[in-house]
């Protein structure tokens, strides 16, 4: 008998089973909406990225329908053949103007923007300088490219200096340098020090790539982002890149800068040119949340409200709520058994938020990750909160 060529799949999935790595998938019966209903469970929803409840939002709903009326449900190309719609360029030129930048580009997803894009930024004989926690998208982008890499400790500006420095003395000398940061960080919530990192690099003449998957429609002005917040401008931070699937609440990613930037990308990009482009009701929906944005400003107000409201109620109780200077808040429990029991506790006592356990995050660090949301009521957040304090007791975290 021959040996079955994808015996691998069993054995390698029951070896996740093994050490408690694999994914159990829950789901979700109807929309993220801050109660939910999550495997037939009516739960308070802690661990959406839609930030501001804008998947559901009326406005969205409708935009998506009238484009699906007057457009169809799909583009029928890639968008340099047959399939750039009206509706592309104008979430491009919308986008572009919210950021305060000269020009955007939209790609499939924020994944397919970093992988798509880093590969062409840098190549043989020049410098990638990556924070040591960045997000995987942007790892794999790093993979793509044929330049060196180096990596500086997470928001540690003096050592993004001294692999500055190093660089300097390189033999050739590099012709370019990249330093690539997330913005926010999506496993403690804190914020990439982006004003002194443009200080430290300017020197060196390196371009700057920041990914504001989760700053987007959450920092700076009116949710304009990290560039924003720290009152940078696109002439310091060349690569401003992000997602609609966070807090935006529907699909796609963007870069934004400068119009050469936005050339350059989208004549270079492979993962733009070789894969379809959006259906015109996810454009649509697209432009309706800027529009939201640019005029209700209450979504991004309210987000930080119960984020500072959560964040000091669980603090009084004596929990660890780590480096979080954001909606994104991780409640640190320790012990990765501790964490995955302290999750099921809650979902118990309907609350839904997930732990985050290694590999994720170093051993001995684990935590339950509360993302906040600006769509929760005091009477949500309070029970949420009571949730928290009678789990963390139980299970003497607290
Ligand atoms: C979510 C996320 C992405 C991926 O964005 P998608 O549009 O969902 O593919 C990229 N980078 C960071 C930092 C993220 O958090």
């Amino acid at each position: 008998m021959t040996r079955d060529p994808t015996a691998f799949l069993k054995s390698e999935y029951e070896e996740l089973v093994k050490q408690a790595l694999d994914w159990r998938l829950r789901e979700l019966q109807g929309p993220s909406s801050p109660r939910a209903i999550v495997d037939g469970k009516e739960v308070i929803m802690l661990c959406s990225n839609n930030y501001l409840g804008l998947s559901n939002h009326p406005k969205l709903k409708q935009a998506a329908i009238d484009a699906i009326k007057s457009h169809g449900v799909g583009s029928g190309s890639v968008r340099p053949i047959a399939g750039n719609m009206d509706l592309h360029e104008e979430l491009e030129r919308r986008l572009a103007k919210f950021k305060g930048a000269e020009a955007s580009l939209v790609y499939q997803t924020g994944f397919a923007a970093n992988a798509g894009l880093i590969p062409q930024l840098v190549g043989k004989g020049d410098l990638i300088i990556s924070d040591e926690l960045n997000h995987g998208s942007i790892i794999d982008g790093v993979r793509l490219t044929r330049a060196e890499r180096a990596i500086f400790k997470h928001t540690d500006v003096p050592d993004l200096g001294r692999v500055l420095d190093e660089a300097k003395k390189h033999k050739p000398a590099y012709n370019r340098i990249l330093i690539i940061t997330d913005g926010v960080f999506s496993m403690d919530g804190d914020i990439a020090p982006l004003d002194q990192i443009v200080k430290m690099s300017n020197p060196h003449g390196a371009m700057i790539y920041v990914d504001d998957a989760h700053g987007e429609a959450v920092l700076g002005k009116g949710g304009r982002g990290i560039v924003s917040h720290f009152n940078l401008t696109h002439r310091d931070v060349h690569v401003e890149m992000g997602t609609f699937s966070k807090a935006f609440g529907v699909v796609g990613g963007h870069i934004s800068g400068s119009e050469y930037l936005r050339k350059f990308a989208y004549n270079k990009s492979r993962t733009w040119l070789l894969s379809g482009s959006h259906p015109p009701p996810v454009a649509a929906a697209c432009i309706a949340a800027i529009d939201i944005l640019e005029t209700e400003p209450k979504h991004v107000e309210n987000l930080w409200k119960n984020r500072e409201y959560f964040i000091k109620s669980m603090q009084d109780f004596g929990f660890n709520t780590g480096m979080s200077e954001t909606p994104i808040i991780p409640v640190m429990i320790g012990e990765s058994d501790d964490a995955q029991k302290f999750s099921v506790r809650l979902f118990e006592e309907g609350v839904f938020a997930l732990p985050i356990v290694y590999p994720m995050v170093a051993r001995g660090q684990a935590r339950i990750r509360v993302i906040m949301n600006s769509a929760l009521t005091m009477e949500d957040l309070n029970s949420a909160i009571t949730a928290f304090e009678k789990v963390g007791k139980e299970l003497n975290i607290i």
